[in-house]
């Protein structure tokens, strides 16, 4: 039988690189997925419908919430977003592990539903670099840089309600990190008990 998959939070300030860490992740474990969040916020230059982020209204998102459709959900500098319920439990049936990317509200949610759950914080090197690459991604006004900034120390503050902190300093570094934790966390004992029981009861 497959082993349940894990369930994955992945938090950090907006700009620490948690895209870019995934899509590297991602490249090199086809057992993982990842949850497609639905938002209210506009969609950026080069992001799609149903890939980045399902983009809908605010009456559609209240609609989603009052259905109980999302598994949680938060707001943050303004926008709205939630993890829609369905794909996961099914996902994580099958065998995958499942990473959520998502805020710091939205994680402390999930934690309390599944505390089997692993939350990994990743954190930029500094708050001077973290700034420079919100910036250097150019994807926001000076405005919205700065609401995110302002998060930014409050949800670092919050890294320590998370299993593993990782730093991305180089992509490289942070995802075989990452990989890391879900390989060790994959040999916890309470995660295999039919391991334990196969071996005591077979010559
Ligand atoms: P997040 O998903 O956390 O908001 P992104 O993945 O969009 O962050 O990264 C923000 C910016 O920082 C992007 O322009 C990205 O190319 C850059 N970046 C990400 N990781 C690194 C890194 N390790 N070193 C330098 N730049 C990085
Ligand atoms: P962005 O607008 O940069 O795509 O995302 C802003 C913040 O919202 C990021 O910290 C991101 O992790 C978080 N986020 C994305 N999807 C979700 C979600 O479904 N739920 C919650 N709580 N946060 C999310």
């Amino acid at each position: 039988m497959t082993n349940k998959g894990l369930l994955i939070i992945f938090s950090g300030p907006s700009g620490t690189g948690k895209g870019t860490v995934l899509k590297s992740y991602f490249a090199n474990h086809q057992e993982a997925k990842l949850s497609v969040s639905a938002t209210t916020r506009a969609p950026r230059l080069g992001e799609q419908n149903g890939r980045e982020y399902y983009f809908i209204s605010k009456e559609k998102f209240a609609e989603m919430k009052s259905h109980n459709e999302l598994l949680e959900s938060a707001e943050y500098c303004g926008n709205c977003y939630g993890t829609p319920r369905a794909p996961i439990e099914s996902w994580l049936e099958q065998g995958f592990d499942v990473f959520l990317e998502i805020e710091v509200q939205g994680g402390a949610q999930v934690r309390r539903l599944e505390p089997d759950s692993v939350g990994i914080f990743i954190l930029p090197p500094s708050v001077k670099t973290l700034g420079e690459r919100l910036r250097g991604r150019g994807t926001e006004s000076e405005e919205v840089v700065q609401s995110r900034l302002k998060a930014a120390k409050h949800e670092i503050e919050q890294a320590v309600n998370y299993d593993y902190a990782v730093v991305n300093d180089t992509v490289e570094k942070a995802t075989a990190e990452i990989a890391e934790i879900i390989h060790a966390e994959k040999h916890k004992t309470s995660r295999n008990p039919a391991l334990i029981e196969r071996v005591l009861n077979y010559d």
